[in-house]
């Protein structure tokens, strides 16, 4: 029987494609900030419904508001505001995030375009690896405009540089922002200069070689819980960092968030996803933000770039050849 009341029309949606650890994860956060509902979708049957059940049976204890509902149909994300494209496999030990294009290529080409079918007004924000080239190739896939593909990494990566940051000099994690640009992989860029503890450049309280570590420690923060699960990567602080670009959306915050933006000549680099400080709001990519970086971190860029073209040129052969649908 159908409740007597229903709220959906006032309420936002969130549709999460890949019902993993990230997915759910994800879900879970949604629900219990009580700022959208969210239809979680996967291939495996049951799982997402089962998911879903759990979530919906915590509500009253949790004392949240939101529906969430698991489904295998794509139909059932049907007019959602975001979608956020975890599908596909994580790394295994020894891994890198590249090794993951081949079978991810074919996993995220089938999610985005069954999505964007349902929902084509939605902003979509992509978290599978490896990142920068799967939102890149959202974006082919879908057709949607630029400022409408977001890639989530960034954020994770500056959450990670912060986090380490935090535990080296023994204070509130909350007192520090860390800056962390290019793309999601070992030649990701930290930025030093722009990571403070209030307002307070991270250069002031802490010597040279202790920034190169927490730096490298960055660099490797994702391979290192690989080391330590190993089985999957990462998911508390990925989904933190998605929920966290969804309510500058949904809630129209623009924030200057780190995100996998396109590039139409910043920073010297064009017609590819990158890790760059975004201005984020209801429209998406709102603007991009160019920083005076040293010329070894804009070198330090270029080669990020040059890596992701490297990648994407083999995607743009598989789409001319159909070898992706
Ligand atoms: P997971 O294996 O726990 O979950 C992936 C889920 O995707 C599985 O449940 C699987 O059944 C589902 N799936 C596979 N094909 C699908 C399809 N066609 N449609 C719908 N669902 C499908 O993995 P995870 O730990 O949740 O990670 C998911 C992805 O996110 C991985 O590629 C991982 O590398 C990536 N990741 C990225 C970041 C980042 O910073 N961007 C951080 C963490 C994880």
């Amino acid at each position: 029987m159908n409740p007597p009341f229903s709220r959906t029309c006032v309420v936002k949606k969130i549709a999460i494609i890949g019902a993993g650890k990230v997915g759910s994860t994800l879900a879970q956060m949604m629900v219990e900030r009580n700022v959208a509902d969210v239809v979680l979708l996967d291939v495996i049957a049951g799982w997402p419904q089962g998911i879903a059940l759990d979530l919906m049976e915590a509500r009253g204890i949790l004392r949240h508001d939101r529906t969430i509902i698991g489904t295998n149909d794509f139909a059932d994300t049907a007019g959602a505001d975001i979608v956020v494209i975890t599908a596909g496999q994580p790394r295994k030990p020894g891994m890198s995030r590249d090794d993951l294009l081949m079978i991810n290529s074919q996993i995220v080409t089938q999610a985005a375009t069954q999505a964007v079918k349902y929902s084509p007004d939605a902003i979509f924000i992509v978290v599978t690896n490896p990142l920068d080239v799967m939102t890149y190739l959202t974006w082919r896939v879908t057709g949607l405009p630029k400022h409408r593909i977001i890639g989530m990494a960034g954020i994770l990566d500056a959450a990670r540089f912060q986090a380490f940051i935090a535990m080296e000099l023994g204070i509130a994690a909350s007192d520090i922002n860390a800056m962390v640009l290019g793309s999601h992989g070992d030649l990701m860029v930290p930025l030093p200069q722009y990571s403070t503890v209030n307002g307070v450049p991270i250069t002031e309280v802490l010597d040279t070689d202790t920034i190169e570590r927490l730096v490298n420690r960055t660099r490797n923060g994702g391979a290192e819980i690989v080391a330590l699960l190993k089985i999957g990567s990462a998911f508390y602080a990925p989904a933190a960092s998605i929920r966290l670009m969804i309510e500058a959306i949904l809630l129209n915050e623009v924030r200057l968030l780190p995100c996998c933006s396109y590039l139409q000549g910043e920073y010297g680099l064009s017609d590819l996803f990158l890790g760059v400080p975004t201005w984020l709001g209801c429209q998406g990519v709102q603007k991009i933000l160019e920083l005076s970086l040293t010329d070894a971190q804009s070198q330090a860029l270029l080669e990020c770039g040059e890596q992701v073209r490297q990648n994407i040129d083999q995607l743009e052969r598989l789409l001319v050849e159909g070898k992706l649908s």
